[in-house]
């Protein structure tokens, strides 16, 4: 990116288009599909991309799609968009509101693939004009609110030969023109586990002669997250709370079995691995001090999205280089989940917060709000700040040593 204006040539690239691409966000919105339905979806980003010239190949079940911008030998970075919608109805009044019954973008992924598609769009013309040192693989993903469209993705080789990627998501709370950045993890893991305990049951009278499974389910419920909070790092934040529990029908009976239901989340990627055989094991010596049997169910969710370092310094470059100064701005761990922690396993990158918000707006409607809506100059925004990320990763994997970096980094909070 060095020795070349490429604030210059973005703003100049998106006064050609700008509108075009809030039209296309427009239509998206109108247009909302869900998770791995995503079909209409998928053929307007191929119509788009096949008629700049690129070559886009669909994923296996029919909806997202891969394309790459650029050839040569220089490194690949991947940049990722979901374009899936949520089950929530449309509660705004605008023009542009769901026609779809009980669906909309309330989550912005329209947002997040008309900016994948823009900066596409930039790339290809850099590549046209032999401007582009390596290549770009633009993955648009379906099903991220499922989620388990990253593993559709990983499944059918969508990251190898990857050397970075990047991602973003909208962000409500942050002005319109800056970016939130953070290094190390920025969403958490949530997973669900069910507790399934059986004895003899028999008469309230006699526990000693049976299992008192009420009892020691209770146990269970409370020396889990008791245990859970002595053999894990506090740091990692793991957290087992019950939402449901079930057991017995009457007050002299002990009932045979009884079930427990829980979230488990973390903001810590080595604890999130370690969990469920932890769980188990805390389970096994609960259950068998009182004499009764039990099995765990545990279904993952997604891991935490984990930062790297460099990565964000990548995207704190770009941010000073095309958004300017004091554009990145510091950023806190979410609890919510996003699949986007299914490729970081694999592959180093980083995930950022485009800030959405109208500057003084009064209206702060979250995501998954069905009031939820952007303010649109964020595409514009979002294609400069994706495109020269980009570009930095490009060029920064092209020098023979790691550096000076361009910018400092500072967004300790
Ligand atoms: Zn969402
Ligand atoms: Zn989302």
């Amino acid at each position: 990116m060095r020795g070349r204006n490429l604030r210059g040539e973005l703003d100049t690239f998106l006064a050609g288009c700008e509108q075009a691409l809030i039209d296309f966000r427009r239509d998206l919105h109108m247009h909302p599909e869900l998770a791995f339905a995503e079909y209409r979806t998928t053929q307007r980003i191929a119509d788009r991309l096949t008629a700049a010239g690129l070559v886009p190949s669909v994923l296996p079940r029919g909806t997202g799609l891969i394309c790459e911008v650029g050839s040569g030998d220089g490194p690949t970075v991947a940049l990722r968009a979901d374009i899936d919608a949520l089950p929530v109805p449309d509660e705004k009044d605008v023009s542009y509101s769901s026609t779809v019954p009980g669906a909309c973008h309330a989550c912005g992924h329209d947002v997040h693939t008309t900016i994948l598609l823009g900066t596409a769009l930039f790339l290809a013309q850099q590549a046209e004009a032999g401007l582009l040192p390596g290549r770009v693989r633009l993955i648009f993903q379906p099903a991220e609110e499922l989620p388990g469209g990253a593993l559709e993705v990983l499944a059918s080789g969508g990251i190898s030969g990857v050397d970075r990627i990047f991602g973003l998501h909208c962000d409500p709370r942050v002005d319109v023109g800056k970016v939130g950045l953070k290094v190390g993890p920025i969403t958490s893991a949530c997973d669900k586990v069910a507790i399934r305990v059986s004895g003899p049951g028999g008469h309230t009278a006699r526990p000693h002669l049976t299992a008192d499974l009420v009892f020691a389910l209770a146990k269970i419920l409370t020396e889990l997250p008791a245990g859970l909070s002595r053999r894990v790092d506090p740091r990692s934040s793991l957290s087992l709370v019950w939402g449901r529990v079930e057991a017995g029908s009457v007050a002299n009976a002990i009932p045979d079995d009884g079930v427990a239901e829980g979230t488990v989340r973390c903001l810590d990627e080595e604890a999130w691995h370690a969990a469920p055989d932890l769980i188990k094991t805390l389970l096994e010596s609960v259950a068998g001090a009182y004499g009764v049997e039990a099995r765990m169910d545990y279904v993952r969710g997604v891991p935490p999205v984990v930062n790297d370092d460099v990565s964000v310094q990548m995207l704190a470059e770009a941010a000073a280089g095309v958004l300017g100064e004091g554009s990145a701005v510091p950023t806190q761990q979410s609890l919510g989940g996003e699949d986007f922690g299914w490729y970081l396993e694999s592959v180093p990158g980083a995930f950022a917060r485009l800030g959405t918000r109208q500057p003084g707006s009064l209206h702060l409607a979250d995501i998954h709000q069905g009031t939820f809506d952007v303010d649109e100059t964020c595409i514009g925004t979002g294609v400069r700040f994706l495109a020269a990320t980009a570009l930095t990763a490009l060029w920064e994997g092209q020098r023979p040593s790691a550096g000076e970096p361009l910018v400092a980094l500072n967004l300790d909070n």
